[in-house]
Protein backbone atom coordinates (compact mmCIF):
# COMPACT_ATOMS: atom_id res chain seq x y z
CA UNK A 1 0.00 0.00 0.00
CA UNK A 2 2.71 2.37 0.80
CA UNK A 3 4.35 2.17 -2.69
CA UNK A 4 1.06 2.64 -4.50
CA UNK A 5 0.60 5.89 -2.81
CA UNK A 6 3.87 7.35 -3.53
CA UNK A 7 3.17 6.11 -6.91
CA UNK A 8 0.02 8.01 -6.93
CA UNK A 9 1.86 11.03 -5.39
CA UNK A 10 4.56 10.91 -7.87
CA UNK A 11 2.29 10.21 -10.91
CA UNK A 12 -0.09 13.93 -10.01
CA UNK A 13 -3.26 11.65 -8.13
CA UNK A 14 -4.43 13.84 -4.95
CA UNK A 15 -7.29 10.89 -4.09
CA UNK A 16 -6.54 7.20 -4.10
CA UNK A 17 -9.12 4.53 -2.98
CA UNK A 18 -7.42 0.93 -2.40
CA UNK A 19 -9.62 -1.37 -3.92
CA UNK A 20 -8.40 -4.61 -3.14
CA UNK A 21 -10.78 -7.78 -4.71
CA UNK A 22 -12.91 -9.25 -2.79
CA UNK A 23 -13.65 -12.48 -4.27
CA UNK A 24 -16.54 -15.09 -3.87
CA UNK A 25 -15.97 -17.58 -6.51
CA UNK A 26 -13.86 -20.36 -5.25
CA UNK A 27 -12.17 -21.06 -8.76
CA UNK A 28 -10.58 -17.69 -8.27
CA UNK A 29 -6.91 -16.97 -7.45
CA UNK A 30 -8.22 -14.42 -4.74
CA UNK A 31 -10.48 -16.68 -3.42
CA UNK A 32 -10.05 -16.99 0.63
CA UNK A 33 -7.39 -14.06 0.73
CA UNK A 34 -9.25 -11.32 1.60
CA UNK A 35 -8.52 -9.97 5.56
CA UNK A 36 -10.67 -6.91 5.97
CA UNK A 37 -9.74 -6.57 9.87
CA UNK A 38 -5.83 -6.27 7.96
CA UNK A 39 -6.82 -4.36 5.34
CA UNK A 40 -8.66 -1.36 7.24
CA UNK A 41 -5.85 -1.68 9.50
CA UNK A 42 -3.22 -1.01 6.96
CA UNK A 43 -5.53 1.29 5.11
CA UNK A 44 -5.81 3.94 8.08
CA UNK A 45 -1.44 3.97 8.81
CA UNK A 46 -2.25 5.20 5.14
CA UNK A 47 -4.24 7.64 5.79
CA UNK A 48 -2.24 9.02 8.98
CA UNK A 49 1.25 8.78 6.97
CA UNK A 50 0.31 10.65 3.69
CA UNK A 51 -2.16 13.11 5.27
CA UNK A 52 -1.86 16.48 3.88
CA UNK A 53 -0.61 15.19 0.40
CA UNK A 54 -2.54 12.13 -0.88
CA UNK A 55 -6.35 11.28 0.29
CA UNK A 56 -6.74 7.66 1.25
CA UNK A 57 -9.83 6.10 0.81
CA UNK A 58 -11.29 2.75 2.45
CA UNK A 59 -12.53 1.00 -0.71
CA UNK A 60 -12.79 -2.55 -1.72
CA UNK A 61 -13.75 -4.14 -5.40
CA UNK A 62 -16.33 -6.72 -4.47
CA UNK A 63 -17.01 -9.81 -7.31
CA UNK A 64 -20.64 -10.03 -8.12
CA UNK A 65 -23.14 -12.13 -9.72
CA UNK A 66 -25.86 -14.04 -9.40
CA UNK A 67 -24.10 -17.37 -7.96
CA UNK A 68 -22.48 -15.64 -4.94
CA UNK A 69 -25.22 -12.98 -4.19
CA UNK A 70 -25.80 -14.81 -0.60
CA UNK A 71 -21.47 -14.05 -0.01
CA UNK A 72 -21.42 -10.92 -1.26
CA UNK A 73 -24.44 -9.65 0.87
CA UNK A 74 -23.21 -10.94 4.03
CA UNK A 75 -20.26 -9.39 3.25
CA UNK A 76 -21.85 -5.98 2.61
CA UNK A 77 -23.83 -6.86 5.64
CA UNK A 78 -21.00 -6.93 8.23
CA UNK A 79 -18.40 -4.40 6.80
CA UNK A 80 -20.18 -1.68 4.11
CA UNK A 81 -20.73 0.77 6.39
CA UNK A 82 -16.40 0.76 7.09
CA UNK A 83 -15.69 1.65 3.85
CA UNK A 84 -15.97 4.89 2.05
CA UNK A 85 -16.41 3.23 -1.72
CA UNK A 86 -17.22 0.05 -2.76
CA UNK A 87 -16.81 -1.27 -6.72
CA UNK A 88 -19.31 -3.79 -8.10
CA UNK A 89 -17.88 -5.66 -10.62
CA UNK A 90 -18.66 -8.38 -12.31
CA UNK A 91 -15.64 -10.85 -13.55
CA UNK A 92 -17.96 -14.16 -14.19
CA UNK A 93 -21.17 -15.71 -15.72
CA UNK A 94 -24.42 -16.87 -13.51
CA UNK A 95 -22.96 -20.29 -14.12
CA UNK A 96 -19.39 -19.14 -12.60
CA UNK A 97 -17.89 -18.95 -15.85
CA UNK A 98 -14.86 -16.85 -16.12
CA UNK A 99 -14.55 -14.22 -19.16
CA UNK A 100 -11.35 -15.79 -20.12
CA UNK A 101 -10.80 -16.20 -24.06
CA UNK A 102 -12.20 -19.90 -23.75
CA UNK A 103 -15.36 -18.79 -22.99
CA UNK A 104 -15.65 -17.02 -25.98
CA UNK A 105 -14.97 -20.46 -28.22
CA UNK A 106 -18.58 -21.05 -30.15
CA UNK A 107 -20.47 -18.32 -29.26
CA UNK A 108 -21.70 -15.01 -30.49
CA UNK A 109 -20.28 -11.65 -29.30
CA UNK A 110 -24.19 -11.33 -28.05
CA UNK A 111 -24.39 -15.06 -26.42
CA UNK A 112 -20.96 -13.43 -24.03
CA UNK A 113 -21.66 -9.94 -23.85
CA UNK A 114 -25.38 -9.83 -23.52
CA UNK A 115 -25.55 -12.31 -20.33
CA UNK A 116 -22.31 -10.36 -18.83
CA UNK A 117 -24.81 -7.00 -19.45
CA UNK A 118 -27.77 -8.74 -17.42
CA UNK A 119 -25.56 -9.43 -14.48
CA UNK A 120 -24.13 -5.95 -14.69
CA UNK A 121 -27.52 -4.84 -14.43
CA UNK A 122 -28.51 -6.71 -11.50
CA UNK A 123 -25.30 -5.30 -9.92
CA UNK A 124 -26.83 -2.20 -10.07
CA UNK A 125 -30.18 -2.85 -8.48
CA UNK A 126 -28.84 -4.30 -5.56
CA UNK A 127 -27.78 -0.92 -4.54
CA UNK A 128 -25.08 -2.15 -2.55
CA UNK A 129 -22.26 -0.95 -4.66
CA UNK A 130 -21.12 2.66 -5.57
CA UNK A 131 -19.39 2.35 -8.82
CA UNK A 132 -19.46 -0.39 -11.18
CA UNK A 133 -16.49 -1.43 -12.35
CA UNK A 134 -14.76 -2.04 -16.30
CA UNK A 135 -18.54 -2.32 -17.52
CA UNK A 136 -17.70 -3.91 -20.73
CA UNK A 137 -14.70 -6.09 -19.29
CA UNK A 138 -15.11 -9.14 -21.74
CA UNK A 139 -13.37 -7.09 -24.83
CA UNK A 140 -10.89 -7.21 -22.48
CA UNK A 141 -10.50 -10.69 -23.18
CA UNK A 142 -11.56 -11.29 -25.98
CA UNK A 143 -9.90 -13.44 -28.80
CA UNK A 144 -8.71 -12.59 -31.83
CA UNK A 145 -12.00 -14.88 -33.74
CA UNK A 146 -14.17 -11.80 -31.74
CA UNK A 147 -11.90 -8.77 -32.02
CA UNK A 148 -15.38 -7.15 -34.38
CA UNK A 149 -16.54 -5.82 -30.77
CA UNK A 150 -18.05 -2.90 -30.88
CA UNK A 151 -19.66 -0.79 -28.27
CA UNK A 152 -22.95 0.10 -30.89
CA UNK A 153 -23.73 -3.02 -31.01
CA UNK A 154 -24.80 -2.92 -27.60
CA UNK A 155 -25.98 0.58 -27.01
CA UNK A 156 -29.57 -0.16 -26.93
CA UNK A 157 -28.51 -3.03 -24.11
CA UNK A 158 -26.58 0.05 -22.08
CA UNK A 159 -29.28 2.71 -22.64
CA UNK A 160 -31.57 1.00 -19.93
CA UNK A 161 -28.86 0.17 -17.93
CA UNK A 162 -27.69 4.05 -17.79
CA UNK A 163 -31.23 4.87 -16.44
CA UNK A 164 -31.21 2.89 -13.77
CA UNK A 165 -27.41 3.51 -12.92
CA UNK A 166 -28.51 7.51 -12.68
CA UNK A 167 -32.15 6.81 -11.06
CA UNK A 168 -30.71 4.98 -8.37
CA UNK A 169 -27.77 7.50 -7.80
CA UNK A 170 -24.74 4.67 -9.11
CA UNK A 171 -21.71 5.79 -10.81
CA UNK A 172 -19.68 3.91 -13.31
CA UNK A 173 -16.00 3.54 -13.59
CA UNK A 174 -13.59 4.29 -16.48
CA UNK A 175 -11.08 1.57 -15.99
CA UNK A 176 -7.59 2.83 -17.56
CA UNK A 177 -5.87 -0.81 -17.26
CA UNK A 178 -7.79 -1.34 -20.86
CA UNK A 179 -5.51 1.27 -22.32
CA UNK A 180 -2.13 -0.64 -21.38
CA UNK A 181 -3.86 -4.16 -22.27
CA UNK A 182 -5.25 -5.80 -25.49
CA UNK A 183 -8.49 -3.37 -26.13
CA UNK A 184 -6.21 0.03 -26.19
CA UNK A 185 -9.08 1.76 -25.00
CA UNK A 186 -10.31 2.37 -21.63
CA UNK A 187 -13.26 0.34 -19.84
CA UNK A 188 -15.62 1.61 -21.54
CA UNK A 189 -14.50 3.91 -24.29
CA UNK A 190 -15.58 7.32 -24.81
CA UNK A 191 -17.86 6.29 -27.29
CA UNK A 192 -20.00 4.77 -24.05
CA UNK A 193 -19.48 7.43 -21.91
CA UNK A 194 -20.94 9.92 -24.15
CA UNK A 195 -23.90 8.19 -24.47
CA UNK A 196 -24.38 8.24 -20.61
CA UNK A 197 -23.53 11.80 -20.71
CA UNK A 198 -26.60 12.39 -23.42
CA UNK A 199 -28.77 10.76 -20.89
CA UNK A 200 -28.22 12.85 -17.71
CA UNK A 201 -25.89 11.06 -16.20
CA UNK A 202 -22.70 12.73 -14.22
CA UNK A 203 -21.33 10.14 -11.88
CA UNK A 204 -18.30 8.32 -13.24
CA UNK A 205 -15.21 7.24 -10.97
CA UNK A 206 -11.92 6.47 -12.85
CA UNK A 207 -9.41 3.65 -11.72
CA UNK A 208 -6.18 2.53 -13.16
CA UNK A 209 -6.97 -1.56 -12.08
CA UNK A 210 -3.76 -1.60 -10.77
CA UNK A 211 -1.78 -4.64 -9.07
CA UNK A 212 1.29 -2.82 -8.88
CA UNK A 213 2.66 0.29 -7.98
CA UNK A 214 4.35 0.73 -11.36
CA UNK A 215 0.73 1.09 -12.67
CA UNK A 216 -1.00 3.49 -10.34
CA UNK A 217 -2.29 6.71 -12.01
CA UNK A 218 -1.53 5.23 -15.35
CA UNK A 219 -3.78 6.55 -17.90
CA UNK A 220 -5.92 9.11 -15.63
CA UNK A 221 -4.50 12.14 -17.34
CA UNK A 222 -5.58 10.92 -20.49
CA UNK A 223 -9.13 10.16 -18.91
CA UNK A 224 -9.91 13.30 -17.70
CA UNK A 225 -9.44 14.56 -21.01
CA UNK A 226 -11.30 12.43 -22.63
CA UNK A 227 -14.26 12.78 -20.30
CA UNK A 228 -14.36 16.47 -21.31
CA UNK A 229 -14.25 15.63 -25.12
CA UNK A 230 -17.69 13.84 -23.87
CA UNK A 231 -19.13 16.41 -21.87
CA UNK A 232 -18.79 15.04 -17.91
CA UNK A 233 -16.91 17.85 -16.64
CA UNK A 234 -16.84 15.87 -12.75
CA UNK A 235 -15.47 13.29 -11.25
CA UNK A 236 -17.32 11.14 -8.34
CA UNK A 237 -16.00 11.15 -5.45
CA UNK A 238 -17.05 9.11 -2.23
CA UNK A 239 -17.18 9.60 1.03
CA UNK A 240 -19.24 6.53 3.20
CA UNK A 241 -20.70 6.30 -0.28
CA UNK A 242 -21.66 9.38 0.19
CA UNK A 243 -20.91 11.28 -3.92
CA UNK A 244 -19.36 14.53 -4.27
CA UNK A 245 -18.31 15.55 -7.94
CA UNK A 246 -15.49 17.28 -8.33
CA UNK A 247 -14.37 19.40 -11.41
CA UNK A 248 -12.30 17.53 -14.12
CA UNK A 249 -10.27 21.00 -14.87
CA UNK A 250 -8.77 20.93 -11.38
CA UNK A 251 -7.99 17.69 -11.61
CA UNK A 252 -6.10 17.91 -15.03
CA UNK A 253 -3.61 20.61 -13.98
CA UNK A 254 -2.24 18.43 -10.78
CA UNK A 255 -1.89 15.39 -13.08
CA UNK A 256 -0.36 17.47 -15.90
ZN1 LIG B 1 -12.18 -6.34 -11.70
Amino acid sequence: MEQSCEAAIASGVTEIAITDHVDHVPADLGYGFYRPEAYLRELDEMRERFAGRLTVLRGAEVDYNDSTIDDVERFLDRYRDEYDFIIGSVHYFSDGAMIFPDYFAGKSLDEVFLPYLDQVERAVETGWFDSIGHLDLPKRYAPKTHRDYDPLLFKARLEPIFDRMIAKGVAFEINTSGLRQTPRTSMPSGLVVRWYADRGGKLITTGSDSHAAQTVGAGIPLTLDMLQLCGIEHVASFRKHQASLVPVSTLQTRAA
